[in-house]
């Protein structure tokens, strides 16, 4: 899970002020010792460290709120609110107020502006918008090629001249070309450097001028922390940024990127990027975002993402045959297979409240066993998997030897799978009883 050093730490401080029934000045303050420790080791910016503090002792030292019933709540809640306000408050969206709407992507080489330019288009069309993209990095031959098949794969229409013509010139065409077909929005790729210089910034301004992009996102690589943020006030200084988008927020990054952008740069972070493949693209919700530091989990987003991998009819008769107890193992793999489009289990238990970043940690191991368990269902005969119960001794041996798992690991899952069903029928009839209580509706 993204953050997930800061969001353990932090809801280790909390976890002790709870306890508490009352609080001290001194107890915010020793709490409040330990959040700023949290924050300098996720790497955010020192001086918005400093800031952050002071506003929320501030706050939380107040008589009233230490008066209060549940002053451990009170100061948890000052913390996420002032988490939320710096990382932007509230996502305002794309500013999309021109036909066609030109956005245009800038950033350093490797920062991921291609794959995002991409998963933007994606999600862009997704929302019946008819996106071109345009590729304008002439300097890497690779980065046109990179752009044409991921383009192709998803089935997004590309513009390109080649490497002859100046990014002006191919961004220009591209402007016409997009008025002709009747293109909603373009996305600019433009060319990366290692670092900032001149000649790129000028390249990018005269871009700029030409085609007045109604947004200049720039994307930064999470993973380079404090440098992100220098980056991005540079890319703000010479260029001047309307958004940002913070690319490899998955895996073991510190994070501090996320909390210190808009602080630093007053540019809102806009979108993250949370993995190589397409789909890993998320709207970047500051007030989630915080909650879901804080270990309170992010329902919404969670939610989000079902309605968008979760084909509504298939849950639909998934819920009918769960209640007719005529569930199998064929629609057991079809369901696991549905989660598993949401995105890797680690990232979908991080936005479930209530579950401790700590316990994530043992569970995310359990992707394993998701692979085990389609390995085993995929053994079976049609036979089994509808009706289990013909499943013997020497059934299972073959299952374990087709799986390449072993005869316990078959029996664990037969036994979960029939517990499962008992479950049902138990959730079926509750659903009864209420339904006729309420007079059946
Ligand atoms: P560009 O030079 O800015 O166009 O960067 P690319 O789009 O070519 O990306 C550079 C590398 O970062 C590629 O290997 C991408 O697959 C990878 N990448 C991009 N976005 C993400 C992300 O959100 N998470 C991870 N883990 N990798 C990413």
């Amino acid at each position: 899970m993204m953050l997930q050093g800061l969001s353990e730490k932090l809801q280790g401080v909390f976890a002790n002020l709870k306890k508490k029934g009352k609080l001290s000045e001194k107890d915010v303050k020793e709490a409040m010792r330990e959040v700023r420790v949290a924050l300098l080791e996720a790497d955010v910016n020192f001086q918005v460290v400093k800031k952050f503090i002071k506003t929320v002792r501030e706050k939380s030292t107040g008589q009233e709120i230490l008066n209060s019933l549940t002053p451990g709540q009170q100061v948890i809640k000052i913390v996420r609110d002032e988490l939320q306000e710096l990382m932007g408050g509230q996502n305002e969206g794309l500013n999309l107020n021109t036909h066609p709407a030109p956005i245009m992507l800038v950033g350093l080489q490797g920062a991921g502006k291609t794959t995002m330019s991409v998963k933007l288009a994606k999600k862009l069309s997704q929302d019946n918008k008819k996106v071109l993209l345009v590729a304008a990095d002439i300097y890497r031959p690779a980065a046109i090629k990179q752009l044409e098949s991921m383009a192709e794969q998803q089935e997004i229409d590309l513009f390109q001249l080649g490497t002859n013509n100046s990014p002006v010139d191919i961004c220009k065409a591209a402007m016409e070309h997009a008025k002709k077909y009747g293109h909603d929005i373009l996305i600019f790729d433009t060319a990366g450097r290692l670092h900032v210089d001149d000649k790129l910034m000028d390249e990018l301004d005269d871009i700029q001028q030409a085609t007045s992009p109604c947004e200049t996102l720039l994307v930064v690589d999470a993973m380079t922390g404090q440098d992100a943020v220098n980056v991005a006030q540079n890319f703000n200084d010479k260029l001047g940024i309307s958004g940002v988008v913070l690319t490899k927020l998955d895996g073991d990054t510190r994070g501090g990127a996320a909390i210190s952008i808009k602080a630093v740069t007053g540019a809102p972070i806009k979108y993250i990027g949370t993995g190589e493949k397409v789909e890993n693209l998320e709207v970047f919700h500051p007030d989630r975002m915080a909650s879901r530091i804080l270990g309170m989990g992010d329902v919404l987003s969670l939610i989000e993402k079902a309605e968008q991998s979760i084909d509504a009819d298939k849950a639909k008769e998934l819920q009918e045959k769960m209640k007719n107890q005529q569930f199998t193992f064929d629609d057991f793999i079809e369901q696991l297979q549905q989660i598993k489009k949401m995105g890797s289990l680690d990232q979908i238990l991080g936005m479930i409240p209530g579950l401790p970043s700590k316990k994530l940690k043992g569970l995310s191991a359990d992707e394993g066993d998701l692979v085990k368990i389609e390995a085993i269902i995929k053994s079976m005969t049609k036979e089994e998997r509808v009706n289990p119960s013909i499943i013997n001794g020497s059934r299972r041996k073959r299952i374990a030897l087709g799986s390449g798992t072993k005869v316990q690991d078959v029996n664990r899952l037969l036994k979960q799978f029939e517990q499962m069903k008992k479950m049902m029928k138990q959730f079926g009839s509750m659903e009864k009883n209420l339904s006729n209580k309420k007079g059946g509706f």
